[in-house]
């Protein structure tokens, strides 16, 4: 990759930009070269059917796609795929739209999200990760917690999508250690995407309040507010010692896991962005930030 942008520098040395259109040429230079630092950012997907949806909540997604420069790739780590006792990265050149969840309408069903896959970036992935072994995997698609997120926030499908899976039995400590080792990647254009929510309690749901909170939602919503404010990592990393509070927010970890992997993959210190707040249903929060 450096070689060929060296190559495009020489042309441009040599008085090569003078026959090709600048624009082209300094398009081209960007397409070869590593790309621009991508930031660590985290999405509350919530329920499925925000695929569908025209909301203050999918509205937040297309901005954001808008705002951010375009990456090479998106690595998404989801809530919805854990893998036991190990971790494992997509390099599927052409992952199908997976569509894994019940009792939806036929529309969501027919939602498909053509994004290719990244097996380069898979491989740097795999090779990137230090502290455990990520193996690699040929067949996976793109779970909801990928497609129902990026149909709005890339909705031509045209930027490459991979996933990381979580190793369902690793600690909160090395899930956040792994994440360390996916930071280098942000310099080479990758966007590190967790997709989870801070809050998810399915067990308690309250159907009647569509955007009412319980009060241990919002409790554990504005503790992982303030931790990331004052960009103390670890109290998140250790979140189970609020007690009843964590337990009630996540009564199983695979929805917040996410998140561990937005906090790892940003520097210290790195600028914090509030991107969208809000509750749904009593037990979920649709919290979603920036780092870098
Ligand atoms: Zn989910």
């Amino acid at each position: 990759m450096h070689r060929r942008r060296f190559l495009g520098l020489s042309a441009l040395a040599a008085g090569g930009v003078s026959a090709m259109n600048l624009k082209d040429f300094v398009q081209q230079t960007r397409d070869q070269g590593p790309g621009p630092r991508m930031p660590s950012i985290f999405i509350g997907h919530g329920s499925p059917m925000n695929a569908l949806a025209d909301s203050a909540f999918t509205r937040h997604l297309a901005e954001l796609g808008r705002k951010l420069e375009r990456p090479k790739a998106v690595l998404v780590v989801s809530a919805h795929w854990l893998t036991p006792g190990r971790t494992m990265v997509s390099v599927n050149p052409k992952p199908e739209t997976i569509h894994d969840f019940g009792g939806f309408p036929q529309e969501l069903f027919e939602v498909q999200y053509p994004a290719p896959g990244a097996p380069d970036a898979a491989h740097r992935t795999a090779a990137a990760v230090k502290s455990f072994a990520v193996h690699e995997d040929h067949e996976m698609g793109l779970d909801h917690g990928a497609w129902t997120i990026l149909k709005h926030i890339y909705p031509q499908a045209d930027v490459p999508v991979f996933q990381l899976s979580l190793n369902w039995g690793a600690s909160m400590e090395e899930h956040f250690k792994l994440a360390q080792d996916l930071q280098a990647l942000r310099n080479e254009g990758i966007l590190i995407l967790g997709s989870g929510n801070v809050v998810h309690n399915l067990g308690r749901l309250n159907w009647n309040d569509p955007t009412g909170a319980y009060d241990w939602a919002l409790e554990f919503d504005r503790f992982v507010q303030e931790k990331l404010t004052t960009g103390d990592h670890q109290a998140l990393v250790h979140y189970e010692t609020l007690g009843a509070t964590a337990r009630l927010a996540h009564p199983t970890n695979d929805h917040y896991l996410p998140l561990l992997y937005t906090l790892g993959a940003s520097g210290s210190g790195e600028p914090l962005t509030e991107l969208h707040s809000g509750m749904e249903m009593g037990s979920i929060s649709m919290r979603s930030f920036q780092l870098g």
